[in-house]
């Protein structure tokens, strides 16, 4: 290859020289003879597996800088360091710099003096930036995160769509995109936008065999995680994630009052306080994370023991990418999620009442009907979550539908009286929440119930056989299920749906999965 000389080192030789490793793991031999071919890739990796040296063992490879995109500006800091802890010569540009020491990257770019350049992608919309690449020697470029193009994701970066002028501007230089991210849409979307459709895709396997996937249902979730720390996981470091910010205040203060060291991560804490505490968490041993989503994207904490959710996740996607910040090394670890009709209820009101168009509604109302069946389950959790990846494969044996699997019951009848309450509620041009139209099928009185005059519904009392946490249970099953909707109106009222008429028809059966009581509170389930 004429831009390689006689001298250049092998890939293997540059793992053991740089890096102290002696072999490849999986794809990483051929995704690294692929680029450093001057070919394209696209890697589809797990997090953990290794996704880094595939651009950083090429880059040492070839002639010139390698140039990495990447969208984790906190982070790079902590990359170059850890490059130049190995004797790599990499450096940085971003919009956090001061300008001299900007300018003393950029001229040793130029030199020819720098391994790897990390590059913010809106630095991209520079032109200066773009001059300033055509006056060094680009040995690749590299896509970081790369599902940050798709446009429905939770990562979605607006300055990746433009990426796709490094292929354009520079033809001759190798691109490698990777991401942790592996649905086939997104695949297909990042393959596009980045115009790599033509570039070699490596996709590896995306089980995480030593994480134990459990999903429980939703009774007291602070006090629910604070039994499973003090059983399961004490002194072990852990990652928490709540939906709010508020709520994840309060859940760092709960976990340090009950002793057990937490931190708080989310958007809303000065940058100070966020870049501490991920250091913080990062350095120490044993340290609770309590984030939103926010926290997590390329942190890179081997030992974290767990991961918790208190509240449901938007995506498969993002749960198999949080989830997945557990047991980097190999070692088991434990995926906890509490899930309860609450979540349910919130999350399709969100989409209902968000912004953008009714196709981009859709596609929100596909990704959480796919984590509500993998909730919902009483299959593998691990082969359901795999085949929304499009992987095969057989039960597992390490997750909680393996280990106690869950019954089923004929849940039609209920379902029924449920959905004929909805219905008469209706004819009265009313709609209600799961608690009152719960309340009218209990027969309870309550003050409400009293002044709406609902105590003379045929269907009051109907459903005095069921607990209220069974009939909990049946709505949010129902919700699920698409059996049942909530309204648009904003206040999460219950509104029947097409397959809701099959059911009231008595056409379609509905079974729905037992659970186990919780807790005391919860009467034990009816022997029936
Ligand atoms: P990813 O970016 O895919 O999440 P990383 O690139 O951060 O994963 O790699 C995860 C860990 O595995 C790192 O600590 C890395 O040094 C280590 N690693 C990667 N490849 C190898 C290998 N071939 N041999 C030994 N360790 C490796
Ligand atoms: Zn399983």
């Amino acid at each position: 290859m004429q831009h390689m000389t006689s001298t250049a080192p092998s890939p293997l030789e540059t793992l053991e020289r740089v890096f102290g490793y002696s072999s490849f793991r999986g794809d990483q031999a051929a995704v690294i003879d692929t680029v450093v071919a001057g070919g394209d890739a696209l890697v589809l990796m797990p997090t953990g597996a290794g996704k880094s040296l595939c651009y950083q063992v090429p880059a040492l490879v070839r002639e010139g800088t390698g140039v990495v995109i990447s969208p984790l500006i906190a982070l790079m800091q902590d990359q170059v360091d850890a490059m130049a802890a190995l004797g790599v010569r990499a450096a940085f540009l971003n919009s956090t710099q001061a300008p001299e020491q900007r300018r003393a990257v950029e001229s040793a770019y130029v030199a020819g003096e720098l391994d790897l350049l990390y590059l913010a992608p809106e630095r991209l919309s520079v032109p200066s930036t773009l001059q300033l690449l055509d006056r060094g020697r680009i040995s690749l470029f590299a896509i970081d995160e790369a599902h940050c193009v798709a446009s429905w994701g939770h990562d979605f970066r607006p300055d990746y769509l433009q990426l796709a002028v490094l292929g354009q501007r520079w033809p001759a230089v190798p691109r490698i995109a990777l991401t942790a991210t592996a649905t086939a849409a997104t695949a297909e979307e990042i393959a596009v936008r980045l115009q790599l459709t033509e570039a070699r895709r490596f996709v590896a396997s995306f089980d995480r065999p030593n994480i134990e996937y459990r999903i429980v249902p939703k009774d007291n979730p602070r006090a629910q995680l604070l039994e499973l720390l003090r059983t399961e996981h004490p002194g072990d470091a852990g990652i928490v994630y709540c939906l709010s910010r508020k709520s994840v205040e309060q859940t760092a203060t709960f976990l340090t009052k009950n002793g057990i060291a937490a931190l708080p991560y989310h958007a809303g804490l000065p940058a100070e306080v966020r870049s501490s505490n991920q250091s913080r968490f990062l350095r120490e041993p044993g340290l609770v994370m309590v984030g939103t989503i926010a926290f997590g994207m390329g942190i890179d904490h081997p030992s974290v023991r767990w991961v918790a959710h208190l509240d449901l996740p938007k995506s498969v996607e993002g749960y198999y990418q949080e989830t997945g910040r557990a047991g980097r090394d190999g070692e088991p670890a434990t995926a906890w999620l509490a899930y309860g009709l609450a979540d349910v209820v919130q999350q399709r009101r969100m989409i209902e009442t968000s912004d953008g168009d009714a196709a981009h509604r859709r596609r929100l109302g596909q990704h959480l009907d796919a984590m509500l069946a993998l909730c919902e389950t009483v299959e593998c959790r691990r082969v359901q979550l795999l085949a929304y990846f499009g992987q095969d494969s057989s039960a597992c044996g390490n997750c909680d539908t393996c280990t106690a699997p869950p019954q089923t019951w004929d849940g039609t009848v209920p379902a029924q009286k449920l959905l004929s309450a909805v219905v008469r509620l209706d004819q009265r041009r009313q709609r209600y929440g799961a608690g009152h139209v719960i309340d009218i099928l209990l027969g309870n009185e309550t003050p409400r119930v009293k002044q709406l005059d609902h105590t003379t519904l045929t269907v009051f009392g109907v459903g005095a056989d069921l607990t209220e946490g069974e009939w909990r249970g049946v709505v949010r099953q129902l919700l699920a299920q698409r059996l049942l909707a909530v309204g648009t109106d904003g206040y999460g009222t219950l509104e029947v749906t097409a397959g809701s008429a099959e059911v009231l028809r008595g056409t379609r059966t509905v079974a729905l999965r037992r659970e186990a009581p919780r807790s005391p509170r919860s009467r034990p389930a009816r022997r029936s």
